[in-house]
């Protein structure tokens, strides 16, 4: 299944840029070269912007009935069921990930289309009551050409986050995947075409974010910008948005608090917290990187969180039993070395990792070995700043209020783990935290229909969810006169 060389989906059309530029992307667990990818330009986005606009004006997908819709979605589906392996093994070379990672993803991915085609028949309006001799009636319209740009972290599943509502609210989409996992984007795409997405209403194109995401952003012919990335990225595709005031919908960093109290089921709290922030070697928005650990547990849970850690297998993605997968590039691996050396300047302790794991399998590709830093405070900058790799903090607490307070003491807002068996605390510090997701004693954020989106500096609206298809949708009001006597309201 994996091609040579990929190039852009356009109108239904597969093409070439039009410069005839491509990009090379890369297997991030050997550092091989795995295809060729058509680098698109301006030009090139002017053309998936207008073939979406035509898509949408001539009505072809949103006047459809919405069961047609449903049952496409469906399709969808059905089809990546039918090549979940195939799939799978893409998003593998491509993300260099666990494949039990990328198992769950594409699988999680194919529930969000399924999701969503059920959700294509609730889309409807309301009738108002309104004074008398007046009848007002509203509308769900979809919003329009909508950009969707996603990052290089869950390729498959934000695609399907991304492409899914906007289908079942009837808009058009242009889609950029991020530069280093491009592959199953492209697939995707050709899935939707395949299971009967008319031509130009779901068009991919790849290349560089500096330049055609930027652009993408700030083009006159989109209506909505959905991102999902970085958060400084995502201030400036606000920014560009704003000239044209398009809708804004954004999925940003996260610096997520982890919180075990000494009432704890103790392994339960090791090993969620485990996988808490090592799933996807912790390239995970929601990872719980910053773990809140009780005093009076404290040096029992952290024994027993390293000896857990130690027997976690970084390695060939592919083998089934590992759990920790590559690192998705030498810049990535660069910037989270450098944060374990700043956090050990700033007075961490070392309990684990902090280094490429050693051996032959690790002469090529890009990795680093699940760490552990203890004696963190929450100012630190480790503590702070989103790593995005393998690496947690560790923070002693002693009280409630107080963990609160350092729990919310960030920029970011996205998740929040709790454990403990006290329900009444529970749902106590659940309120009080300022997290769009809270997990409690659960090592699980996110299923399809449950709203996932942040708080704070890690962007507004949510996705995954039946409200997201507000999002994806204008409501228009009707308001009609239907009295008998004409009104003169000026009364001339
Ligand atoms: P990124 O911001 O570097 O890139 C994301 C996408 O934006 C890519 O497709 C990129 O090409 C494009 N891009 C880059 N600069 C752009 C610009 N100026 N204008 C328009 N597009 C541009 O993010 P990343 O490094 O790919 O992903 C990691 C980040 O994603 C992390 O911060 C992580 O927390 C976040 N993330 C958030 C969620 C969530 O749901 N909140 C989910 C996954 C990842
Ligand atoms: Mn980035």
């Amino acid at each position: 299944m994996l091609k040579e060389s990929y190039q852009l989906l356009i109108n239904g059309q597969h093409c070439d840029s039009n410069t005839g530029e491509t990009f090379v992307t890369y297997n991030p667990a050997t550092g091989e070269p795995l295809a060729k990818i058509a680098s698109a330009s301006k030009e090139d986005v002017d053309r998936a912007v207008a073939a979406a606009r035509a898509a949408l004006e001539t009505g072809k997908w949103s006047r459809y009935p919405a069961s047609r819709r449903g049952q496409i979605l469906n399709r969808i589906a059905q089809i990546m069921r039918e090549r979940f392996d195939k799939l799978v093994e893409l998003e593998v070379l491509n993300s260099g990930k666990a494949l039990s990672a990328a198992k769950g993803q594409v699988m999680q991915a194919i529930e969000d289309f399924e999701f969503y085609a059920g959700a294509t028949t609730t889309l409807s309006g309301e009738t108002i009551p309104v004074p008398n001799g007046f009848f007002n009636y509203t509308l769900r319209e979809p919003v329009g050409v909508c950009a969707q740009i996603i990052p290089w972290n869950y390729p498959m599943m934000m695609a399907a986050w991304k492409i899914a509502p906007a289908l079942a609210a009837g808009c058009t989409v242009v889609l950029k995947p991020a530069s280093l996992t491009p592959i199953t984007a492209l697939v995707l795409g050709d899935i939707c075409l395949e299971a009967g997405v008319p031509e130009g209403v779901v068009n991919v194109i790849t290349g560089s974010g500096a330049t055609i995401g930027s652009y993408l952003a700030q083009h006159p012919g989109v209506d909505k910008v959905a991102f999902t990335g970085e958060t400084t990225t995502g201030k400036d595709i606000m920014r560009r948005a704003s000239e044209t005031l398009k809708r804004v919908t954004l999925e940003l960093g996260g610096k997520s608090p982890n919180i075990v109290f000494d009432d704890a089921d103790l392994d339960a709290a090791v090993d969620g917290s485990l996988f808490g922030i090592f799933y996807n070697t912790g390239q995970s928005c929601e990872a719980r990187s910053r773990l809140f650990v009780h005093e009076r547990i404290y040096s029992q849970f952290v024994e027993r969180f390293v000896e857990k850690a130690k027997k976690l297998r970084v390695g060939d993605p592919f083998d089934p039993n590992t759990h920790v997968g590559a690192v998705i590039s030498a810049k990535q691996e660069e910037v989270i070395d450098g944060y374990v050396k700043l956090g050990l300047q700033e007075g961490a302790t070392l309990l684990y990792g902090g280094k490429r794991p050693e051996g032959e399998a690790f002469s090529k590709g890009h990795w680093y070995m699940p760490t552990i830093l203890a004696d963190v405070t929450n100012d630190m900058r480790v503590a702070q700043e989103e790593i995005f790799g393998p690496v947690v903090v560790i923070i002693k607490f002693s009280d409630e209020k107080d963990v609160i307070r350092q729990a919310n003491d960030t920029i970011y807002g996205l998740a929040a783990a709790i454990w403990t068996k006290d329900f009444a605390k529970a749902h106590r510090v659940a309120a009080a935290v300022k997290a769009g997701i809270v997990m409690l004693n659960s090592p699980f954020s996110a299923f399809p229909g449950l709203p996932f989106g942040g708080y704070k500096q890690s962007g507004y609206g949510r996705e995954l969810a039946l409200e997201t298809l507000n999002l994806y949708t204008e409501t228009k009001s009707v308001l009609s006169y239907i009295g008998e006597k004409p009104l003169n309201p000026f009364g001339v």
